[in-house]
């Protein structure tokens, strides 16, 4: 599968985002050998134990809620952050990219499923933040896209519209708000039950975990 999940991402031209929270550096690294280069951790304490021991040319995405008080952990090297939910998280990553003189790529994410649990921003919160942050007050983010999680469900047609939803809300605030900046361009969607569903409406960023590295236990 995952040869085959490298072909497609290659093929599309995507970033396929081995998801590896939960497994050990060993099979991260045969994942590597692959010639995957991009891999995604949702807490910071793990995604600093791997990275000590992995290889200095992987890309690290962080796509779990990030707490303000970690980001100082992570600021030096962390690719990207999928996950900015908040204002003030945003502001502090801001404030810890200028102590480090480090441009930080960020994704706004917007709450699109059903469910209350997952987090992530509303258009209406999302514009009224970037209206007023727009005359250069964050220099060290790098705005570089949105992201989102559909509802977990089997239901293909309501994930389709989270998707689709998600992919207008990336074009509405690039012309609002971005429309010269070629480094806003990422819509990071699409994980292991509805990759093939995100791919088809948009995804420039698959984060796949399970179907590449076997089942979360
Ligand atoms: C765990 C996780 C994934 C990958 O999930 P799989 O279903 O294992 O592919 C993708 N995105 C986020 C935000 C995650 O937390």
């Amino acid at each position: 599968m995952l040869k085959e999940l490298i072909r497609i991402a290659d093929q599309q031209e995507v970033t396929l985002i081995a998801v590896s929270k939960t497994f050990p550096p060993d099979m991260i690294r045969r994942v590597y050998d692959l010639g995957v280069r991009d891999f995604g951790e949702n807490k910071v304490q793990e995604l600093l134990e791997k990275q000590a021991l992995l290889p200095t040319d992987i890309r690290w995405h962080l796509i779990g809620h990030l707490q303000t008080n970690k980001v100082k952990q992570v600021a030096s090297f962390i690719h990207m952050i999928h996950s900015v939910d908040s204002e003030k998280l945003l502001l502090e990553i801001n404030r810890q990219g200028a102590r480090l003189n480090r441009k930080i790529a960020c994704l706004l994410q917007f709450h699109i499923a059903r469910e209350e649990t997952k987090y992530g921003f509303d258009i209406e919160q999302a514009v009224d933040l970037l209206k007023r942050t727009q005359q250069g007050d964050l220099p060290f983010i790098s705005f570089s896209g949105v992201m989102g999680m559909a509802t977990f469900s089997t239901d293909r047609t309501l994930i389709r519209a989270e998707f689709t939803a998600l992919r207008e809300i990336f074009i509405m605030l690039k012309s609002a708000f971005f429309a010269d900046q070629p480094t806003f361009r990422e819509v990071s969607m699409g994980m292991s039950g509805d990759w093939e569903l995100a791919l088809e409406e948009g995804s420039t960023m698959l984060r796949i975990g399970s179907l590449i590295f076997g089942d979360r236990t």
